[in-house]
């Protein structure tokens, strides 16, 4: 049986990047991909709305979650953004910056980043096994056996885990990177989505579809975790949007217990004090005649009923001259600050991305190497390392299989 100098599992973004990276450095290496799916990088298709937004300029440790926030620092400083988009470049990508500090390819076209990632795969003649889901990973007097679910069985010098974490497992992972790590010794944190809707059971109905630009700061009892800018999206018992995914990054660890609220600000350019006079004078203005049009033009209609019969005010019929000052005022200090409960999230198809992983401590950087196993590398999602939306999570998942297959290939090419 074939003894492959390195193997790769898990075909997304960081074990394709790992994969070419090792056959750049080491051509004479032989390397391996196996892939649980019928093909590579799906997830990497759905990315960005099919766009993929593979970095960021912004790349530091503000834009990343983990339970050692000591170690992201000199993580991220091994993997500047010139990283990711240079390695592209390389593989004739052209990117293209956003004024918000977003990397897409030129084209806007997921697609096309998975295709130069499969044709360099190609041009290096490193094969990929697809349908192989390596189950089992033993370690013997330094030659690892992989073995798959339908018997298939690899032997290999060294191994990289890229095989992602929980989070959307019919694009890919379901876990199984880390039981792997575990069967060589490693430990998981505990594990939630994250980037996902917000469930929020007293939102009230028919609200689905409706988008407005608003802030949402979520608080845990009444200390303020975080608070975030942009399109608020309403579903049906959720809140979603770009802001809202952002919150549930803050959410989930057992150590963070507590009741969890949002608030939602739906007109954050206006002061409580000027929302307030500009309803006052509406109502005074003779030209609203009922409470359902003292809105117009601020709000969806159907969202700014919705507030209002929250803070009390019905009928919508109800004349606006007999609103009082107190409903007017209760009114404009809901718009600015319209509290709603809601819980972590635990819908792991909805998630981009898993919170949580095998911890930063038992990698090595820049080589992400296992402490706890020689031979071993730890790459991307499988890593305690959660990114905001805008790239983080590729860029992540990129660099560190860069960083990994170099390593790899270089250790490889000493041993020879
Ligand atoms: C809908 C969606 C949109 C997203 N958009 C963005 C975005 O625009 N920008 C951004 O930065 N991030 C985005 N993300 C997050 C980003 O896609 C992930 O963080 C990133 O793909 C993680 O890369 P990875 O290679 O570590 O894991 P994955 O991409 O999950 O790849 C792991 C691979 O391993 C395979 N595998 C799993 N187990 C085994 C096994 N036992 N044997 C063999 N193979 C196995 C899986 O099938 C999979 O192909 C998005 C995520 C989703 C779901």
């Amino acid at each position: 049986m074939d003894i492959w100098d390195l193997t790769i599992i898990g075909a997304g973004a960081s074990g394709l990047a790992c994969a070419i990276a090792a056959g750049q450095q080491t051509p004479r290496a032989k390397i391996l991909v196996l892939e649980k799916l019928d093909r590579v990088g799906k997830k990497l298709l759905a990315t960005g709305n099919g766009r993929c937004n593979l970095s960021n300029t912004a790349i530091g440790p503000q834009a990343y979650h983990s339970q050692a926030p000591e170690l992201l620092k000199p993580a991220l400083e091994c993997m500047p953004t010139g990283l990711v988009t240079g390695f592209f470049e390389n593989l004739g990508l052209l990117c293209r910056t956003q004024a918000d500090g977003l990397i897409y390819p030129y084209c806007n076209q997921a697609s096309v980043v998975l295709d130069c990632l499969r044709a360099e795969l190609e041009s290096l003649s490193i094969p990929v096994e697809c349908s192989c889901a390596i189950q089992e990973i033993r370690p013997s007097r330094g030659i690892f056996s992989l073995t798959a679910a339908d018997g298939r069985r690899f032997l290999t010098k060294a191994v990289v885990l890229a095989a992602g974490g929980m989070a959307s497992p019919k694009l890919g992972s379901a876990g199984e990177g880390l039981s792997l790590a575990k069967q060589l010794g490693h430990s998981a944190t505990a594990l939630s989505p994250a980037l996902l809707p917000l469930p929020c059971p007293g939102l009230p109905g028919g609200l689905k579809g409706i988008r407005a630009l608003g802030e949402a700061r979520l608080y845990r009892d009444s200390q303020l975790l975080r608070c975030e800018r942009g399109e608020l999206q309403f579903a049906d018992g959720a809140l979603s949007g770009i802001p809202i995914f952002q919150l549930t990054t803050e959410m989930g660890h057992p150590s963070r217990k507590g009741v969890y609220t949002v608030s939602l600000d739906l007109l954050p350019q206006l002061s409580r004090e000027e929302l307030e006079a500009i309803l006052s004078q509406r109502a005074r203005s003779g030209h609203y005649l009922c409470a359902q049009t003292l809105l117009r033009g601020m709000l969806s209609n159907r969202l700014g009923y919705a507030v209002m019969k929250s803070c009390g005010i019905s009928p919508l019929s109800l004349p606006v001259a007999a609103l009082s000052a107190a409903q007017i005022r209760a009114l404009a200090s809901t718009l600015k600050n319209w509290r709603l409960k809601v819980s972590p999230p635990a819908a792991w198809d909805a998630a981009q991305v898993t919170l949580g992983g095998i911890p930063l401590e038992q990698v090595e950087l820049p080589s992400f190497a296992s402490r706890i196993r020689r031979g071993v590398y730890l790459t991307g999602e499988v890593l305690d390392v959660t990114g905001d939306c805008g790239g983080y999570n590729l860029h992540w998942a990129f660099s560190s299989g860069i960083l990994a297959g170099r390593h790899a290939a270089a250790a490889v090419s000493r041993q020879k």
